[in-house]
């Protein structure tokens, strides 16, 4: 697909939100939720690509039900907004989209009660990344050790479980502030290559800045692991509730730890350069429903993009 094909798909989602917006304007308020907020939450835009977001209404016979509906995404639970939150007369899902996701018709599976099962199909559209090629001089970073296997895979196993907690006790939040004050060093979604070998796309954001710069919770959260990882260094991952996962990874310092409930901008530690990593930067992955996403998508405002050469990761 070509990007002015893309373009003009997200215009056409554009327009539609636009739509979707007059609509909300002109509903009437509301009570209260029951999911703790007072006022209404702007769902992110619709963004069907790999590493975006789907966002898709429910039929709107589930309005009524009194059972609230689940939905699963390639087996996966997904955010549900209700009504109340989004004050329109129909749940919406919030899908992540893994950036290996191959484009075509995709089925979001939904539940309500016992008996009642729909498949809602959405489309996903292409979106090519960016390439990067990275030349890294310590080998043993680009080809592992073979006892250096063993720790990865164990420390894989810590993130993934983290990155598939499911908890309803905090959230939905749909809005994220930049957790580091810096530029952006290496977007998301870059398909890389280390020493000419390909490599997993960059599931994160970079931002760059000096060690010991603070790195601050960008909203609401539990933290639910830290750990000083062999690729990721000193990381800590936090649970925003309702399948949104963060994690912070190459910190110098880590002031925060397992299970505690951090406030948006409290001081998870600092920045730094442990693990892979070639210069000082925060790593900051942003998950929904176990699928790495566009940071870009949910923050508050897009911070601005500086290439720099310093600052490199997984
Ligand atoms: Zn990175």
């Amino acid at each position: 697909m070509t990007s002015s094909t893309l373009s003009r798909i997200i215009l056409a989602n554009a327009a539609s939100m636009i739509a979707f917006a007059l609509i909300i304007a002109s509903a009437p308020l509301f009570a209260q939720t029951d999911i703790g907020v007072s006022k209404t939450i702007q769902p992110p835009l619709h963004t069907p690509v790999p590493g975006g977001i789907a966002v898709l209404k429910l039929p709107n016979n589930l309005t009524a039900s009194e059972t609230p509906p689940t939905a699963y995404y390639q087996n996966t639970q997904v955010m549900l907004l209700p009504p109340t939150a989004t004050q329109t007369n129909h749940w919406l899902a919030i899908v992540g989209i893994p950036l290996t996701t191959a484009p075509g018709t995709h089925q979001l599976n939904i539940r309500s009660g016992e008996k009642t099962r729909y498949s809602l199909p959405f489309t996903i559209v292409d979106k090519t990344y960016q390439e990067q090629r990275i030349t890294l001089t310590n080998k043993r970073q680009v080809n592992p050790l073979t006892n250096d296997l063993q720790r990865i895979r164990r420390e894989k196993n810590i993130m993934v479980a983290a990155f598939k907690d499911w908890s309803t006790s905090l959230g939905p939040s749909m809005k994220l502030t930049q957790p580091a004050i810096g530029p952006i060093s290496s977007p998301f979604g870059l398909r890389r290559f280390f020493n000419d070998q390909p490599r997993k796309p960059h599931s994160g954001l970079d931002i760059a800045a000096p060690e010991g710069t603070p790195i601050q919770a960008p909203a609401e959260a539990i933290v639910i692991a830290t750990g000083d990882y062999f690729f990721n260094g000193k990381t800590v991952l936090l649970n925003h509730g309702h399948g949104l996962i963060t994690m912070y990874c190459h910190m110098s310092r880590i002031d925060v730890s397992k299970g505690a409930l951090v406030q948006r901008n409290d001081t998870l530690g600092l920045i730094g350069k442990t693990g892979r990593a070639t210069g000082p930067h925060l790593h900051w992955s942003v998950s929904l429903n176990n699928a790495r996403i566009d940071p870009n998508l949910l923050m508050t405002k897009t911070p601005p993009h500086t290439p720099l050469k310093q600052s490199i990761d997984q």
